[in-house]
């Protein structure tokens, strides 16, 4: 599933060609996963894109009105599990499970292919665009250590949970999520709350340092995630623990474990990331006696 990684590659490489492009006809396929698509059929032909940017997971489009036809507002999508979007020429044979075509200027078209159809494709008013997102956390790559602490040190639940949950923070999952943890050796089942200050900002730095690493690898490919030019990421062959159950570990050599947290496949190093002793009860009189 595109976590913050993949869809910043996305992201990158729609912002190199679609600002300043007109959309010129629409076309779709599938619209189970579309919100209100008679409206995306009506509104979209004629609409200018001004910018495309990620928002957590979401990839926002920016759409201004042009030559009278149009509207402003923004073409919200999430690629869910198996979402593309990729720029090809009209000509290219289209692939299947391509469910929306967006025909532009340069005889270009933009395509959006989901085998699952997970996804999500609305055209959004700014109003209603402030209310989809308001709920989410902030970008890890945008908040200080001092925030990043705040936010996770009052949490009780597990880390793995809190670290997925998007009221946290935006754009993270299951990949680099676990591979967070490996990096700052702690257990994905331990409490948020109890990690403390040391830990929680080597695990800041740890999260922050595996998703510029995976930006600059652009993203990872484990099923169908590929960017906008078609072509697989490259931060798959550098995972250090997801994918490796049964596999050494790359800093101790012990098996790596597979668990369930939170219903999700957490893969950890059962020797680098061990869950500290609770301090014990001093023994009571009776039980020291029975000794
Ligand atoms: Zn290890």
């Amino acid at each position: 599933m595109p976590e913050l990684p993949e869809v910043e590659t996305v992201a990158r490489g729609l912002a190199t060609v679609l600002p300043g492009r007109r959309i010129a006809a629409v076309r779709l396929g599938k619209t189970d996963f579309i919100s209100d698509p008679a409206v995306l059929q009506a509104s979209l032909p004629g609409c200018q894109i001004a910018a495309v940017r990620r928002y957590g997971k979401f990839l926002l489009f920016d759409l201004l009105p042009s030559n009278g036809a149009g509207r402003s507002g923004t073409l919200l999508v999430h690629l869910g599990m198996t979402g593309q979007l990729v720029v090809q020429p009209a000509a290219a044979p289209v692939a299947p499970h391509t469910h929306a075509l967006l025909t532009l200027d340069d005889g270009r078209q933009l395509r959006y292919t989901d085998v699952r159809r997970f996804g999500r494709l609305a055209l959004v008013s700014a109003e209603d665009l402030r209310a989809s997102l308001a709920a989410l956390g902030p970008d890890p790559l945008e908040l200080s250590a001092a925030e990043f602490c705040t936010r996770l040190g009052r949490r009780r639940a597990r880390i793995k949970s809190v670290l997925l949950d998007q009221r946290t923070l935006r754009g993270l999952g299951n990949i680099y999520v676990d591979e967070s943890l490996w990096r700052a050796q702690i257990h994905p089942t331990e409490q948020a709350a109890r990690l403390g200050p040391a830990r929680l900002k080597r695990l800041y730095r740890a999260i922050r340092h595996i998703l510029r690493e995976a930006i600059r690898w652009r993203g990872s490919s484990i099923a169908n995630y590929r960017d906008a030019a078609g072509a697989p990421g490259g931060y798959q062959q550098r995972h250090c623990v997801y994918g490796r159950e049964g596999k050494p570990c790359l800093r101790c050599r012990a098996k790596i474990r597979r668990v369930l947290v939170a219903g999700r496949s957490s893969h950890y190093c059962p020797r680098c990331q061990r869950i500290p002793r609770r301090r014990q009860k001093a023994p009571s009189a009776v039980s020291r006696l029975a000794h």
